[in-house]
């Protein structure tokens, strides 16, 4: 089955929105193997609406739009594609209660527009919604399928989860399952080199690889017959590429670095600490999302400048004069500065240069220092990363958790 969204909104053409609903939907059509062949945004205008409403319905199997399904005049979508289908608008009853429900849970009271909210086309499937106060709607007409759904993303979102997405399963005989596995430390042209054979031969189960910001992570995605015992077809696959890839494969259960790395702290009851220069804060950051984390991460000190360098973490004026502050002589000093002053069991340090400005050719952007301080020593690393700033500062993250995850993982158990 094959698939388009409909964003409707005249907000989203004058850029103040952004649409992430469209995102979101394709990402998750595509997991449960629904072909999204178009996108497209529309304005809050009835005729341009019937328009394009006309031509996703010659060319799709489903549309599944968002927006203008609110109380106000400018929420058109459901009378338009009620017009359009032939169906009338009926009070339904259960949402109109549920409606009432949600003003007296927010304590205010419901104005009489609201009502509108709870006429859906006849004959058509509720889509509840327990965030809002629109229901959504799919309705079925002819072979084609019309979704509406609000455009709030916090109500859109589990609508679909909660409906939408069932439905499509329902209609299917197929089941599709996906494991993910996220991969840091190789290139994506190198990744595929090395299983370039399994996804070509792949039919079911299938390999998908995403390049994220520095990042990879590999899809495999199995389909099985619904109601019937099924080999597992997806182990086999997923152990063969670990093997092939090695340990730049970080996690099997779709976390991201940061998580993997603020559980194996955790759960190795590894105390640390960090000396953040071209990073300001952002690694420290990252891993502060990680929930119970205060049991091993003790600071972070943002050594932005020499003289916190020196006053703060104990760099040497020499080293600084010497190699600079971008050097693996001063990441170094900070490393072993912070583990010092934080009394922690690594110590970890970035110092580097994020540009735009700043570089020269001995040191250009995108040069930057990592290292990492323990018992025994400090190991450090070099980086010449590419892109802006912003780019450099995100994948500096991911080279330092990576850095600590393979420390943990090869060191974890010396501590005790
Ligand atoms: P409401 O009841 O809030 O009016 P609605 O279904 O009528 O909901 P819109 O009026 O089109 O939806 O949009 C309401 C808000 O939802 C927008 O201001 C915006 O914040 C968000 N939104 C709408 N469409 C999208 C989209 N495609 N992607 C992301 N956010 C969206
Ligand atoms: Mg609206």
């Amino acid at each position: 089955m094959n698939a388009e969204i409909l964003a409707v909104g005249t907000e989203l053409l004058m850029g103040q929105i952004a649409n992430t609903n469209a995102q979101y939907i394709s990402k998750r059509m595509n997991d449960i193997g629904i072909n999204i062949y178009f996108h497209s945004v529309v304005g809050d205008n009835p005729a341009r609406l019937k328009d394009s409403l006309d031509i996703a319905l010659k060319r799709s199997d489903a549309v599944i739009m968002t927006g203008g399904l609110g109380p106000t005049q400018d929420d058109l979508t459901k009378e338009t594609v009620a017009q359009i289908m032939g169906r009338k608008l009926v009070l339904h009853e259960e949402s109109l209660e549920k409606i009432k429900g949600f003003f007296q849970r927010i304590n205010r009271p419901m104005a009489q527009n609201n009502v509108k909210q709870a006429y859906l086309p006849e004959d058509s499937i509720i889509i509840p919604n327990n965030n809002g106060t629109a229901p959504g709607c799919i309705i079925e007409n002819g072979g084609k399928v019309i979704i509406m759904l609000p455009g709030p993303p916090s109500e859109m979102r589990p609508m679909l989860e909660d409906t939408v997405i069932p439905y499509f399963e329902s209609k299917s005989p197929y089941k599709l399952v996906s494991k993910y596995i996220r991969i840091f430390g190789i290139g994506e042209s190198s990744m595929e080199e090395k299983i370039i054979d399994l996804i070509e031969k792949q039919t079911n189960p299938t390999i998908a690889p995403y390049a994220k910001e520095g990042e990879v992570t590999l899809r495999v995605t199995a389909r099985y017959e619904k109601d019937k015992e099924n080999d597992d077809l997806i182990t086999p696959v997923i152990e063969e590429i670990k093997s092939r890839l090695g340990d730049t494969v970080y996690s099997l259960e779709n976390k991201n670095l940061e998580e993997v790395v603020g559980e194996l702290l955790i759960n190795k009851n590894v105390s640390i600490s960090f000396a953040e220069s071209c990073t300001g804060g952002l690694v420290s950051s990252k891993l502060t999302n990680i929930a119970g984390i205060s049991q091993v991460f003790n600071r972070s000190v943002v050594s932005y400048s020499n003289q916190a360098k020196m006053e703060n973490l104990g760099v040497k004026k020499e080293t600084l004069e010497k190699f600079g502050a971008v050097s693996k002589e001063t990441a170094v000093e900070m490393a072993a500065g912070i583990r010092n002053a934080a009394d922690t069991d690594i110590g970890v340090s970035i110092t580097g240069i994020a540009g735009p400005g700043g570089g020269t050719d001995e040191k250009p952007v995108g040069l930057v220092y990592i290292a990492l301080a323990d018992k025994s020593g400090v190991r450090h690393k070099e980086l010449r990363l590419w892109g802006n700033r912003e780019r450099i500062r995100n994948v500096t993250c991911l080279h330092v958790f990576d850095m600590i995850r393979r420390w943990v993982l090869g060191n974890g158990e010396e501590l005790n």
